[in-house]
């Protein structure tokens, strides 16, 4: 047997391949209170929407096997309807359906990707939540998903490192959380000390060799700085344990800590990874996560710098 699939973009003119893949993979489903309204939608309504936004379908050895429909959301792209049948669940379509609304997303430069799934199918959820979407909104037994695109910017010189941190520093709220990661001598002390002069915090903010965490309050009456360096630690720390006598609630938390142990959080954070090239030039990644980033405009944080 072989597992051929295709994803392709398409218009209204399939709608009724498309129709027909919605109407059984949601069919097949556990019945839902209150029902999903996909088994409502008719051939009109699908071309309707597939000629106004497109959507995908999958074929698999040339039959339909998955779909979705594809809606704007102000920054966002929704992703609706995503069916798979059920005699190809467990050969990627819907991993590869994702990966492609992800790159549509990015190209035609949204922000993130969102949609809604059921919390009676917690299979459902965890495949979202594993490719990086965390629950954004609860409504009932409906949950809406996000999942923000990383935007990764050049940063020619350590000016351009710190002035990066400015521009986003002066963009942070308290409360907020940021995960720096990267090799030592990547720039994440520099990225920090700009955004600590965008807070106008007290203290110079530099590599701490004794201690894990330092808290600098700020000179105006704004939320206070806590910089921690975990570069050394093995593990990530548990920020609450640190006995800063600060409430993080009312302070803006960047971490720095080494490649890859970021991924163990939950919650909004923004991440920022910082990586060296061989020409000493650096680029940064970001890539936020949850609802709190949704609105912040980090397109233009960037464009200081590599415009
Ligand atoms: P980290 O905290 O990741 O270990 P630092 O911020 O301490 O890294 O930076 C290490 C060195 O790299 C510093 O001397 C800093 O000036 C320099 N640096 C930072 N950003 C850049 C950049 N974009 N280009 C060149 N040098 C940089
Ligand atoms: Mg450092």
């Amino acid at each position: 047997m072989s597992d051929d699939i295709t994803v392709e973009v398409v218009d209204g003119s399939r709608a009724a391949d498309v129709l027909a893949v919605v109407h059984e993979a949601f069919a097949n489903r556990p019945p839902l209170d209150p029902p999903a309204t996909a088994l409502e939608e008719t051939l009109e309504s699908v071309r309707e929407a597939l000629s106004q936004h497109g959507g995908l379908l999958v074929e698999h050895d040339g039959a339909p096997a998955g779909a979705l429909l594809f809606e704007p959301r102000g920054r966002l792209l929704g992703l609706r309807r995503v069916g798979v049948l059920a005699p190809v669940r467990g050969l990627g379509v819907a991993a590869q359906m994702a990966s492609r609304a992800r790159e549509i997303a990015q190209e035609l430069g949204f922000t993130g990707l969102e949609l809604e799934a059921r919390v009676e199918l917690p299979a459902t959820i965890n495949f979202w939540r594993n490719l990086g979407y965390v629950e954004s909104e609860r409504n009932g037994n409906r949950l809406t998903m996000l999942r923000m695109l990383p935007i990764t910017h050049r940063l020619e010189t350590a000016e351009d490192t710190r002035a990066f941190g400015e521009h986003l520093g002066a963009r942070l709220e308290a409360g907020d959380l940021l995960i720096l990661t990267g090799d030592l001598g990547a720039g994440k002390t520099t990225l920090t000390q700009g955004i600590g002069a965008a807070l106008g915090v007290r203290g110079a903010i530099t590599s701490p060799t004794f201690v894990i965490a330092r808290v600098h309050p700020s000179l105006s009456g704004g939320p206070s700085l806590v910089h921690a360096d975990a570069y050394r630690l093995d593990g990530p720390p548990e920020l609450d344990d640190l006995d800063l006598d600060t409430d993080l609630d009312q302070a803006i938390t960047v971490v720095e800590w080494g490649e890859g142990v970021a991924e163990s959080l939950s919650g909004d954070r923004l991440e920022l990874s910082l990586h060296r090239h061989r020409d000493d030039v650096r680029t940064i990644t970001l890539t936020p996560v949850g609802p709190r980033w949704r609105e912040l405009d980090l397109g233009s944080v960037g464009s200081l710098t590599s415009g």
